[in-house]
């Protein structure tokens, strides 16, 4: 390590005061030139090495506060170390992609994360009122437990790339009126592992690594909404080569129950009572979550009446309570009568007055009642 420590700011090439953009993007310009990959003159690693650094420390909050304030011998007090420059590339492969830096480039590792798996789980309605579980297949690949993830035939070992020469990457030179360019690629043989397999394993085909189909008891909580996503953290594909494992991720569709809407954390149902139930009144079974439960209506109850059962709605996901059921009342009017029901309803007719349909409540009170 140097003893006379170069500014950052001065690395980056920015001002003091810069913003966060500016940083990015000055380390950016700076990467494209510098990376060992795309440039191989002799210091050309060191001054990236520095860039990184100086990225790091500026970059975030923390460390750039200790910085500006303390400066080298700060951060160092500070229990700050630079990442080491391999582990690096994985924070520049999510900046840039994977294409500048090649897999697993000259310094870095080749461990690599494995990916994420979604699964797809469906529930019912009233299941997603309570806390359920359910076994979730889902296709994972895993470490090839015949080869031990390397890919080659028990008893044999995997050799060095010839096409490379174990180095992973090949060079080539170009010249043009800009000068010489060196262009690194990967190696196509060996992809950029350096080595390849002459005798494959015979279980995973020389590949390392195999799919299996896993199953998972996904504990689904109570109040999930439909298209919602229960992350399992690192039950995904394996890494490569001691990478770590992805994410399952178990989406979860909840099936419309045709008796119910759902209205974040309420539901909503009609209920149908006859002219007469209406009139006269009536207890009648009303389905809800919790299966169904008798409601009484009072004589007079008029069609676009609402009903609201307290905590009969969906659990609050990840909270305490419950939504509403509110109960919409439909009156249904007959569509056909005997003889003998016209004229019972004509002599109704004949008797009835203004006051059979005065309101008993406040019409405000109902339209609170409405809307809660
Ligand atoms: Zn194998
Ligand atoms: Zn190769």
């Amino acid at each position: 390590m140097a003893t006379t420590r170069r500014d950052y700011y001065e690395i980056l090439g920015v001002a003091r005061d810069a913003d966060d953009k500016a940083i990015k993007s000055a380390f950016r310009r700076l990467a494209r030139e510098l990376h060992p990959d795309v440039n191989d003159h002799p210091e050309a690693q060191e001054s990236f090495r520095e860039a990184a650094e100086a990225y790091e420390v500026l970059s975030k909050r923390e460390t750039r506060d200790l910085y500006d304030r303390f400066g080298h011998e700060g951060l160092r007090t500070g229990g700050f170390h630079p990442t080491d420059f391999g582990n690096l590339a994985d924070v520049f492969s999510v900046f840039f992609g994977d294409e500048l830096f090649g897999f697993g480039g000259r310094t870095g590792t080749r461990a690599a994360r494995g990916a994420d798996v979604l699964a797809e789980v469906e529930i019912e309605l009233a299941d997603a009122a309570t806390k359920t579980t359910r076994t979730v297949p889902f296709p994972v690949t895993i470490t090839c437990v015949t080869c031990e993830g390397s890919g080659a035939a028990p008893g044999t070992r995997p050799i060095a790339c010839p096409r490379c020469d174990g180095a992973g990457r090949l060079q080539s030179v170009s010249s043009s009126v800009f000068g010489q360019f060196v262009r690194t690629q990967t190696c196509p043989q060996c992809r950029g592992l350096g080595e390849v397999v002459e005798s494959p394993c015979p279980d995973c085909d020389g590949a390392g690594r195999v799919t299996e189909t896993r199953e998972l008891d996904v504990e689904i909580p109570a109040g999930i909404h439909d298209g919602q996503r229960i992350r399992l953290s690192g039950a995904g594909h394996a890494g490569v080569l001691g990478g770590r494992a992805g994410d399952v991720y178990v989406l979860v569709r909840v099936r419309p129950d045709p008796r119910f809407v759902r209205e974040g954390n309420d539901i909503i149902s009609a209920v149908d009572l006859t002219l007469t139930q209406a009139a006269l009144g009536a207890t009648v079974n009303v389905p809800t979550l919790d299966g169904e439960v008798e409601v009484d209506f009072t004589p007079g109850t008029q069609s676009g009446d609402v009903r609201v059962l307290r905590g009969k709605g969906m659990p609050v996901l990840q909270g305490f309570g419950r939504g509403d059921h509110r109960i919409l009342v439909n009156v249904a009017v007959p569509r056909r009568l005997t003889d003998e029901q016209r004229r019972l309803l004509e002599e109704f007719a004949r008797s009835e007055n203004e006051r059979n349909y005065e309101a008993a409540e406040g019409f405000f009170e109902k339209l609170r009642a409405a809307f809660r």
